[in-house]
């Protein structure tokens, strides 16, 4: 549904559309034959506003699509309510790092042959209601299948969804298989043809990334006849359609995005054996220029192939802290242009951005502001970062900005917070980059994998996080980072949590970072050389072809 490949494109929310980004820029890199499909999103995903009080609001991110993309001649139709709704594709092609490339479609329903509401269906990211998303998700899967064969794609191995949006086309799919007969006369040999075809990535245990549209829609979307087969595969329960549910049936393979996440998603779909494939990020798109320098000296093979990150360990300490330091002074320039707030680069300074949504809570750092004045007094001056947008609708992500803002008007001078509006790929590459630390506190275990702290990581910058997603398997302790809390994934209460943080604060990071800037920078070089040397897009698309894909001989 998302795929965010540049910032000024905004067709992403956040790590969905960020990863799908990633992924194809790896794919390009390696050679890989893919290519993707989206909506065109004309209107973007939201500009955000926040006033002096802490209110989030929003307009539109209305860009041109013509600045960037190509729009390409065929046509295809799906049917929508019973009309028949005209899809063009625009293409991007991404470039690898020797010159192979991807192809990214972006459909478009935008004609003057669709009526009104028809051609606004590609304008808005998780927009609309119901009915909207639904049609949105008839148009992405039954209309992604029909333009892929109006462009010549022929004999596709594997189609890959990413979260249940897709999941439609495995009905376009079946549709094929039975070659113009109905869809009421499918039998197992159609299905299992189609489940040779798919596999599906789950991306989230959160409710609100799963889509279920109830029957009375669907059999007005779609017609009755696709809702008979849809019962036949149990993709109905309840009387709604589980597009989730609909994907896990029709896959041959099926993956949640760390190691953690599987044990989480096979307990949540019992009668699918889920995987695990690692997520990573896209190396030298998240390493900032200093870094991007020192690898090219040292090992430049890297942007070939990021394995050899791992040998960042022969890299000296000076030239880690003092290349921290560009990217440092970098961040607070970007932080005084866009607020004019000076920060102070001697003071140590923790970043934390992602989307603002309740379970992510960017507010547990100020559950006790007294204790945090006492830490500061004691062991050192500590500044943060914030980051991320809350979705329009997303009252508890809005409410959450506020207690932050409200935070850095009691803490004051004694503890400096900056919120910075428009978290997006600009701005995470110079705070994934620029901080001291990388603070995620999210509640486990529902982040299902996390990538801003793969970024860090490439950049030097530690973690300090709670142990859930990707952090289960980056963490050694001491080494690569620290950890909030303890190793099960059971949810903990969030003032123990909390406590947690500031007594790792105050106890172990701040005094190594003041004390011995030296062992800071060995924590800061393990991250790079353990972490960034396996969780990055490389890694996690070779695993893709050897376990999902089957294009390693298998
Ligand atoms: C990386 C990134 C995300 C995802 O980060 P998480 O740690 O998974 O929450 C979201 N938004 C932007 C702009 C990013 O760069």
């Amino acid at each position: 549904m998302e795929i965010g490949l540049l910032p000024a494109m905004p067709t992403y929310s956040g790590g969905l559309g960020i990863l799908a980004g990633d992924t194809l820029r790896a794919a390009a890199d390696m050679g890989v034959p893919m290519a993707a499909v989206t909506l065109l999103h004309r209107k973007g995903y939201f500009r955000q506003h926040i006033d002096a009080d802490g209110h989030q609001s929003d307009s539109p991110a209305i860009w041109s699509p013509e600045e960037f993309l190509e729009p390409l001649p065929p046509r295809v139709s799906v049917a929508i309510e019973g009309r028949h709704v005209l899809i063009r594709p625009w293409h991007r092609t991404v470039r690898g790092v020797t010159g192979k490339e991807v192809e990214v479609y972006y459909l478009d329903t935008a004609l003057a042959e669709n009526t009104t509401w028809d051609q606004g269906l590609t304008d808005y990211l998780y927009g609309g209601d119901s009915r909207y998303r639904l049609c949105q998700e008839v148009v992405l899967g039954m209309g992604g299948v029909a333009i892929l064969r109006a462009l010549g794609y022929h004999n596709i191995q594997t189609y890959h969804m990413n979260e249940g949006h897709s999941a439609l086309l495995t009905l376009a799919l079946l549709g094929e298989e039975l070659e113009g007969q109905g869809l009421a006369d499918i039998s197992e040999a159609e299905i299992g043809a189609v489940r040779k075809r798919c596999v599906f990535t789950t991306h989230t245990p959160v409710a609100a990334g799963h889509d279920r549209f109830p029957l009375g829609l669907v059999t007005e979307v779609l017609g009755p006849e696709a809702v008979e087969p849809l019962a036949r595969v149990d993709a109905l329960s309840q009387n709604s359609l589980d597009m989730t549910y609909l994907a896990l049936f029709f896959s041959r393979f099926v993956n949640g995005v760390a190691m953690r996440h599987r044990e989480t998603a096979q307990a949540m779909y019992p009668g699918s054996t889920v995987s695990a494939i690692t997520n990573g990020v896209h190396a030298s798109t998240w390493t900032s220029r200093p870094y991007q320098e020192l690898y090219d000296r040292h090992i430049p093979e890297w942007r070939y192939d990021n394995h050899y990150l791992r040998y960042a360990a022969g890299i000296s300490l000076d030239e880690i802290w003092s290349t921290h330091g560009k990217t440092k002074k970098a961040l607070l320039a970007e932080v005084e242009r866009r607020t004019e707030v000076r920060l102070d680069p001697n003071a140590f300074t923790i970043g934390f951005a992602r989307r603002a949504t309740p379970y992510k809570r960017h507010d547990l750092f100020f559950s006790d502001e007294d204790r945090l004045r006492r830490i500061v007094d004691r062991v050192g001056p500590v500044q943060l970062v914030y980051g991320g947008k809350a979705h329009p609708r997303d009252e508890g992500g809005k409410a959450m900005i506020k207690r932050i803002i409200d935070a850095s008007r009691s803490l004051g001078d004694a503890v400096k917070v900056v919120f910075l509006e428009e978290y997006d790929v600009g701005l995470g590459q110079f705070l994934t980059s620029g901080v001291d630390l990388w603070l995620n506190n999210p509640q486990r275990p529902l982040e299902a994998s996390g990538t801003s702290g793969m970024k860090a990581a490439l950049n030097g910058v530690p973690s300090l996080s709670i142990l859930d997603g990707w952090w289960v398997e980056g963490w050694v302790e001491g080494v690569t980072g620290w950890a909030i809390g303890d190793e099960s994934s059971i949810p903990a209460p969030a003032e123990a949590e909390a406590r947690s943080l500031y007594d790792k604060l105050e106890y172990v990071v701040l005094p190594l970072y003041y004390t011995r800037p030296m062992g800071y920078a060995g924590v800061m070089r393990s991250a790079i050389a353990l972490n960034g040397s396996f969780f990055n897009t490389h890694r996690m698309v070779r695993q893709y072809m050897a376990n999902a894909y089957n294009l390693d001989g298998k």
